[in-house]
């Protein structure tokens, strides 16, 4: 019994959701070994060089996964609900012909069997899965599933291990661009460490600027619920949510956001979670671990004149 996790890099900097992925992949127990694709800038664990997996394409990645996993023969496959695991894990797991389960948000152990939890229906149900058919199963762990906190980082014995793929060049389709956090203006929220969200309590657009002033303050991204961007107010990037991003700040900060399930399932996950709503029974407060009842147009000038403080 053996667990893969499939790290993910860019230039050579790992995408901190691993880190949770291995978490979760130690507290089911078997030993885990981590695959690392890349051109020639990492160094850990198993390591797949390949000139080929310099800049990241769905066929390329799948190809090279998908000859380590018959190799490896492991029992598990666990990467990161990320962008680019949604955009290769099921070409990835036609190839191989095994069951893939995405977005999950526990794993445990109950008699001997592994129960893996994910949401349903845009997050209104939560369901407990077990996975049949023959290994090895492929899962994928929405970020923020865990805390980082018992994994010691860079403090590791593991050996380095090269793995060589045979990967035609013909066979592979897409032709990489850019990837889209360089593109002008837009932003990766899943990896900001302290967001500053906002819902239709701000009332209208020209209120924003109180939130930019308390988000500059506060040195966190700015992030809205739905809909403020659908009204255009913010663009889409700056979404939380089901229908938006899914972030794990260790600080959240929601203003004027009701706490729908919609908006929870995208940031229940941040470490804490401070709440500014004026209805003492708005659903956030059952999330939250510090909470405001109090007008958000009061509240938020004195904690910015406090920090400037
Ligand atoms: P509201 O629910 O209107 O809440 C506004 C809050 O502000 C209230 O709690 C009110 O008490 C408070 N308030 C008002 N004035 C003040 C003040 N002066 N000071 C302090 N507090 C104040 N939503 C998302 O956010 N993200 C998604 O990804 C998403 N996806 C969806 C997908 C589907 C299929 C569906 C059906 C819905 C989706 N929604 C999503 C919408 C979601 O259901 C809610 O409608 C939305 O989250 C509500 O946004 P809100 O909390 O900003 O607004």
């Amino acid at each position: 019994m053996t667990t893969l996790v499939v790290a993910e890099q860019q230039n050579g900097i790992l995408n901190p959701a691993t880190w949770e992925t291995v978490t979760l992949a130690k507290g089911i127990g078997h030993p885990v070994t981590v695959v690392v694709l890349g051109a020639d800038n990492v160094d850990e664990v198993l390591v797949v060089e390949d000139s080929a997996l310099e800049f990241y394409t769905a066929d390329g990645f799948s190809m090279a996964l998908e000859q380590v996993i018959r190799a490896e023969d492991p029992t598990l496959v666990l990467l990161s609900h990320t962008y680019q695991a949604r955009d290769f894990v099921p070409a990835l797991g036609a190839r191989l012909g095994r069951t893939l389960l995405t977005d999950c948000t526990k794993v445990e152990v109950r008699d001997s069997v592994l129960i893996f939890t994910r949401p349903m229906f845009q997050g209104k149900m939560m369901a407990d899965v077990r996975l049949t058919g023959p290994n090895p199963h492929l899962v994928t762990f929405q970020i923020g599933a865990t805390q980082v906190d018992n994994i010691d980082l860079g403090v590791s014995s593991a050996v380095r291990r090269s793995f060589v793929v045979t990967l035609p060049t013909d066979q592979i389709r897409q032709r990489p661009e850019l990837p889209f956090r360089e593109a002008k203006q837009a932003v990766d929220l899943s990896q900001a460490e302290r967001i500053v969200a906002v819902g239709r309590g701000i009332k209208s657009e020209e209120h924003l600027d109180l939130i930019r002033k308390f988000a500059v303050a506060m040195d966190a991204e700015l992030a809205a619920s739905r809909p403020i961007c659908d009204a255009g107010w913010l663009p889409m990037d700056r979404q939380v949510g089901s229908s938006g991003q899914t972030v794990a700040p260790t600080l959240y900060f929601a203003l004027g956001i009701s706490g729908a399930i919609q908006h929870v399932v995208g940031m229940k996950g941040a470490r804490t979670i401070v709440a500014i709503n004026k209805d003492p029974d708005a659903p956030v407060f059952e999330i939250a671990d510090y909470g405001i009842v109090g007008d958000l147009f009061e509240v938020v000038p004195a904690m910015i004149k406090a920090l400037g403080e």
